[in-house]
């Protein structure tokens, strides 16, 4: 009964939604790599790349959001009709402490989400708000703040595979105007970070420029199990993805490729010798 009971709220769900947001062709869906927060209020080619593709974007009814840095026990949605700029960082200038996105949120697209999800207990918070993971970049694609934006939550209890099934519910929300969005980082190891080299773009050690090689043709490939088994991909890649948060908004974005979308890559450099800027735009064809 359980599978039936799921049905049956699931379609309740897209009614609710269609009351508030009506069908539009589907839209894309994104994963960029953030990279340092400083990236909000820089102007650099990776900043341009956020821009460049923010612009062949159709305009969304809304954002929903998966950061790597809302990593929690269970699964939340962000449900608030105003959510806070979160500063989740330290030893920052001022100004990117004064930095606010006012973005509203949906509590409408939060219930939604959650009902999707079932049987999935998804916790609907007022607590969060949007973290730097998701304004960094999003303010670039729309300054003025006037898309609504969610945030879902990564669950830390679960393995890759889980999330990769979970996020494939949410495809629907793509013919609703809701744009998808993972914030993360696919080659992502701060330990190993070249402070001396901070600045020098496309500057990586070998086993980064490996990782992300393998990574990335997965990626063209449509080739997702290895991604969904990294852990067995090799030691390059056990060194550029040493605690999985930043890579799974990845895993949340590729989930819901579908076989007619494109795939395509920008942004696809390294910085600091152990951190790639790769980013990914998944693309309905038609
Ligand atoms: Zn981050």
């Amino acid at each position: 009964m359980v599978p039936l009971a799921g049905f049956a709220n699931n379609l309740s769900a897209l009614e609710n939604l269609t009351t508030f947001f009506s069908p539009t062709k589907k839209m894309p869906v994104l994963f960029f790599g953030h990279g340092n927060p400083m990236n909000a209020i820089n102007e650099n080619e990776f900043v341009e790349g956020f821009k460049t593709v923010g612009k062949t974007l159709t305009k969304p009814n809304a954002i929903l959001c998966i950061s790597a840095h809302w990593f929690t026990k269970g699964t939340k949605v962000t449900a608030m009709e105003m959510p806070k700029t979160i500063h989740d960082f330290g030893g920052f200038p001022q100004a990117l402490f004064d930095v606010q996105y006012p973005a509203k949120g949906s509590p409408e697209l939060a219930k939604t989400t959650k009902e999707l999800l079932l049987p999935t207990e998804i916790v609907l918070d007022d607590e969060w708000g949007l973290d730097h993971g998701t304004w960094s970049v999003i303010k670039h694609l729309y300054p003025d703040a006037d898309v609504p934006v969610i945030q879902l939550s990564i669950d830390y209890t679960k393995p890759v595979a889980y999330h990769f099934e979970l996020a494939k519910k949410l495809s629907i929300l793509r013919e609703r105007g809701v744009l998808i969005v993972g914030s993360g980082n696919i080659v992502h190891n701060l330990r190993k970070v070249d402070f001396k080299r901070m600045d020098e773009v496309d500057y990586g050690f070998d086993w980064a420029i490996e990782a992300r090689a393998k990574f990335n043709q997965h990626i063209l490939d449509g080739d997702f199990n290895p991604l969904l088994n990294y852990q067995n991909m090799g030691s390059a890649i056990q060194l550029a993805v040493p605690t999985p948060e930043h890579y799974l908004p990845l895993i949340y974005s590729l989930a819901l490729k579908d076989k007619k979308d494109k795939v395509s890559l920008f942004n696809d450099k390294m910085i600091a010798g152990s951190l790639s800027m790769t980013s990914v735009l998944i693309q309905p064809t038609n």
